[in-house]
């Protein structure tokens, strides 16, 4: 008996021990819904959590617990996009052409696009629209089950301020002799004129383009200084390059734009893509041909240099009319003149020339 009663107590002491250290608790099980994921977002699973200890379970009846990270549902990748689309500048007012967007699908289903109407007009069949207003517009395109979007910038263009004004009375006398010159000598569908600023300015920097060309039908017509603005101002004053239509016009711009207007490389990648769709729009059988703009030995242009070319390069890959040749590699200290910027005779021979003929440029004999 009085051993009984002493296992009894032993019995009773380990259950109190044990309430001790593991006190009763009873989980108040509060419902997680499920939540699906998303593109970039991850979801979870409907799971029981408990407020009070902070275990989670997998079922309402508080059996199996999982960890945190069970309850996951992990975001979903960005599905691919059927379409290629990309951002594209689009210009308001009479001047300027609507715009054409990049726009490649290479599937089956209808394609429509979607877009605040009182802010852009689009053309599905030529890939084009123009902006009716300033700011960012959204396109949204879809094509059966895939949909995707690109951005058009719209900008009002003001040709006032030292960027079109300076220097262009003298540069448009210039260009009235290149004009005079085509008028006299070149042939629509066949002729072949380099345009631009210094690199392709005949009398001061390229005085073997004669000879390189010997017999060939090519003009050269670049300005020393200019920029997308003064080529721009040009064309829409009806100086050159308006009623003519030569078979290629090989151009050199884009460095004066930040050497010497300080352009921001936003500003002088719309620049010069507003000066090429108003080329374009001007010429439209005629094929473009643009040289990326080379590096200095000096100064802190190295990085707009490259953004810009990459920029116009990527402009120009889907569009049939504009083949961008790209020499920024090419174009090392050894081509460049003592003043670190302008190229040497030799780079137009084995540079310029070289590359031009590479990209398929056919220069028609005289
Ligand atoms: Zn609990």
């Amino acid at each position: 008996m009085k051993k009984i009663s002493c296992a009894l107590l032993a019995v009773m002491f380990a259950a109190m021990l044990a309430g001790c250290t593991q006190p009763q608790h009873t989980h108040s099980l509060v419902e997680v819904p499920r939540i699906e994921a998303e593109v970039g977002k991850d979801g979870n699973i409907a799971y029981w959590e408990c407020p009070d200890c902070g275990k989670l379970f997998a079922d309402a009846q508080g059996e199996r617990e999982i960890s945190r990270k069970d309850t996951v549902i992990p975001a979903l990748e960005e599905p691919d996009s059927p379409f290629v689309l990309a951002d594209v500048y689009s210009w308001t007012g009479r001047n300027y052409p609507a715009s054409e967007f990049t726009f490649i699908y290479n599937g089956t289903e209808e394609v429509k696009f979607t877009y605040d109407e009182t802010a852009l007009t689009l053309d599905a069949e030529a890939h084009t629209v123009k902006a009716l207003k300033d700011g960012r517009f959204p396109v949204t395109v879809s094509a059966g089950s895939s949909t995707d979007s690109f951005t058009v910038i719209g900008k009002t263009v003001n040709r006032v301020g030292y960027r079109w004004e300076g220097n262009i009375a003298w540069y448009k006398e210039r260009a009235e002799t290149s004009a005079d010159l085509y008028d006299s000598d070149g042939t629509d569908g066949k002729t072949t004129v380099f345009v631009g600023d210094s690199f392709f300015d005949g009398p001061s920097f390229w005085t073997n383009f004669n000879d390189i060309y010997a017999g060939k039908d090519a003009q050269i017509a670049g300005i020393g200084s200019t920029t997308t603005y003064d080529w721009e101002q040009i064309m829409l004053d009806r100086v050159f390059l308006h009623n003519m239509d030569p078979k290629n016009l090989v151009m050199n711009i884009g460095t004066n734009n930040f050497g010497d207007d300080g352009d921001s490389t936003e500003t002088v990648i719309e620049s010069a893509q507003r000066m090429f769709s108003l080329m374009h729009d001007k010429m439209p059988e005629t094929h473009i041909w643009y040289f990326s703009v080379a590096q200095r030995t000096w100064g802190s242009y190295n990085q707009i240099v490259t953004d810009l070319n990459d920029a116009m390069q990527a402009w120009c890959e889907h569009k049939d009319w504009i083949t961008f040749i790209d020499v920024e590699d090419l174009i090392t200290a050894k081509y460049l003149r003592a003043d670190g910027l302008h190229p040497t005779l030799d780079a137009y021979v084995e540079v310029y020339a070289a590359e031009l003929e590479k990209a398929g440029c056919i220069i028609e004999d005289k």
